[in-house]
């Protein structure tokens, strides 16, 4: 990634984030799959980012970039639009950290998910009828003095991501090939970074559902897109990456060895082999590294792989229709 001197990642401020983070974010879990190491004659492992207390791997970002404030900033509190498992990230590490987190929404975010931010004590605003107005409404506060915490486009987060990738080759130093979900690209950029930087021959696959594959999609027109919004199983997969991304789309184009797509039928499978095999409850986007290798879209024969496990926010009536 080509940036300002300050602003550029580096493996130091990986490290710094892992060091900085500690006391917050638990070190996550990464297990073999037996019978997918069967069924492929590879030694697959799963990395259960699933496992953390708010659900998903976007703590790390957020703690890193909670951490990193000033005194100032923290005294003035930070905001963001996000309600999936960023907004919940922010609420939680504010609560921590005893900074005010005020997070825009618009009317028409169901409550569940509201009760849930409320939960980790954050301050909802609710304006308008689009994520667009919430959006809007977020960047007034920041004009007024609060930090926006951005979702992936942002070093201090992705260097937040990017401890995962520390992690895994704590655990797995002869590894070959990592899977992992991608919609706005922070955590891909985080964890290609650390990966390719110490083994360029790694081999750093991303995957996306078949629906709304914005990334994907940008990648192939060498320009970030806008495309229609579809449901889907990897809801949190969904939105866009940025029309003046800085950085997520460089690093993805740059470090990208394959880019696949998985079907919502794919997806449901990965979602019961985790039930069925690990008796573990992931969500769809979470599911789509493994579905990656169950509809042998990757090529995993032989391979040491790990498939990052994203997050496990999926809610009963979705689970009730995959059952
Ligand atoms: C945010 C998220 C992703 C994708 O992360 P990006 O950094 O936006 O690419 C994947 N899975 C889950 C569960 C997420 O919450």
């Amino acid at each position: 990634m080509e940036l300002h001197d300050q602003t550029s990642l580096s493996l130091q401020h990986v490290l710094q984030a892992q060091h900085r983070m500690r006391p917050f974010v638990q070190q996550t879990p990464l297990i073999s799959s037996g019978k997918l190491n069967n069924m492929y004659e590879a030694s697959i492992y799963l990395k259960l980012e699933n496992l953390h207390e708010t659900g998903a791997f976007k703590i790390r970002g957020a703690a890193n970039k909670l951490l990193s404030l000033t005194t100032t900033e923290k005294l003035n509190g930070v905001t963001t639009f996000s309600t999936g498992n960023h907004g919940v990230a922010v609420a939680y590490m504010a609560q921590k950290l005893g900074i005010e987190a005020t997070i825009c929404i618009s009317n028409r975010v169901p409550d569940a998910k509201v009760k849930r931010l409320e939960a980790y004590g954050a301050k909802i605003i609710k304006v308008g009828e689009s994520q667009d107005d919430a959006a809007q409404y977020c960047y007034r506060l920041q004009e007024e003095g609060k930090t926006l915490i951005e979702p992936f486009d942002d070093i201090t987060v992705i260097a937040g991501q990017g401890t995962i990738g520390l992690e895994i080759l704590d655990d797995l130093p002869n590894i070959d090939m990592v899977i992992i979900p991608t919609s706005g690209g922070g955590l891909f950029a985080g964890i290609a970074y650390v990966l390719k930087s110490y083994h360029k021959d790694i081999e750093v696959v991303g995957v996306s559902m078949e629906r709304s594959a914005v990334m994907y999609e940008s990648v192939r027109a060498n320009k970030p897109v806008i495309l229609k919004e579809y449901d889907t199983l990897a809801d949190s997969l969904l939105g866009g990456i940025g029309e003046y991304n800085r950085y997520t789309f460089s690093a993805v184009k740059k470090y990208i060895d394959e880019f696949v797509l998985v079907s919502e039928e794919e997806i449901k499978e990965a979602m019961k082999y985790m039930l069925e095999e690990h008796k573990q409850l992931i969500e769809g986007a979470a599911a789509t590294s493994i579905a990656a290798i169950l509809s042998e879209k990757v090529h995993v024969q032989h391979k040491n792989v790990a498939a990052i496990i994203t997050g496990n926010n999926v809610n009963i009536s979705v689970l009730r229709t995959i059952l």
